[in-house]
């Protein structure tokens, strides 16, 4: 797995400045998601990280540069779990046939739709949870109710915003898992994150973000004392354990 992505460019970021208002947050952005990628933006928080998810995504223009994009590419879009109303009374089946039936005039789902919403929970490992509220789901199920809702689109492009943040270590493994599966079956992903060791550094292949990109590359090219402290600010040592860099704050410059 390499993660780089081999086939045709799905986005394509040139020379990209984007922000909000008159402020800018990310500048000079160039950035490719090929078919077949599988990408963890990494970064501290305020970096300019679901941002740039918003520019891949094309719900927020660039104030400076251009964006190109396949034709009729498909993307679904994994929000942060902490934004949302999770007392909405709706149960899981309801929320992810949702996303299928709200964008038209008669929101009835066929036979078919509802076949589909199905076997999709069932992919999951959620089917026995069609009928719950989804304020009765923990953090790993209510993670997978919403990779569910964005894999009934078939997207080429799946992004993620900070998938693993707040669920706990059993449910990132799965999480994790999972979407390496989807990255197995040809799903091009990108999502982002700042948990360095539980997350990034067993990702396939990171871009390093603090406002412009730092760094890109495998863990192992990236994941190093310099690129973390142009990354974080911070100066982190990493050690190697059975190959996969591990981050440890710098005693000498911690508190
Ligand atoms: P990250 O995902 O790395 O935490 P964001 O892309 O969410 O960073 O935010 C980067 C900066 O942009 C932050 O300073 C944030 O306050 C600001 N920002 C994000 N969204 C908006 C918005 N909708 N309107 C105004 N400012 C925003």
């Amino acid at each position: 797995m390499t993660g780089t992505g081999v086939g045709e460019a799905l986005v394509t970021l040139t020379d990209v400045s984007a922000g909000y208002g008159n402020t800018h947050v990310l500048h000079d952005i160039n950035f490719t998601v090929r078919e077949d990628q599988f990408t963890g933006i990494l970064g501290p928080s305020g970096a300019g990280k679901t941002t740039m998810l918003r520019l891949l995504l094309g719900s927020l223009k660039p104030q400076s540069g251009t964006i190109t994009r396949a034709p009729k590419l498909a993307v679904s879009y994994v929000p942060q779990l902490e934004t949302v109303d999770w007392n909405f009374p709706i149960t899981v089946f309801e929320c992810v046939l949702m996303s299928r039936t709200a964008r038209r005039l008669l929101p009835w789902a066929t036979p078919s739709e509802k076949a589909d919403v199905a076997s999709v929970l069932e992919r999951l490992g959620i089917g026995d949870l069609s009928h719950r509220h989804i304020r009765e789901l923990s953090g790993g199920q209510q993670q997978r109710m919403f990779l569910a809702r964005a894999l009934l689109r078939k997207p080429a492009m799946l992004l993620l915003d900070e998938p693993t943040s707040g669920v706990d270590f059993s449910t990132r493994h799965d999480v994790l898992h999972l979407l390496a599966d989807l990255h197995e079956d040809g799903m091009s992903i990108v999502l982002t994150t700042h948990d360095l060791n539980g997350m990034a550094a067993h990702l396939p292949h990171l871009v390093c973000v603090n406002h412009h990109i730092v760094a890109s590359g495998t863990p192992q090219e990236v994941i190093t004392p310099e690129v973390l402290e142009g990354t974080f600010g911070a100066r982190m040592e990493v050690l190697q354990h059975l190959g996969v860099p591990v981050v440890v704050e710098d005693s000498r410059t911690a508190g």
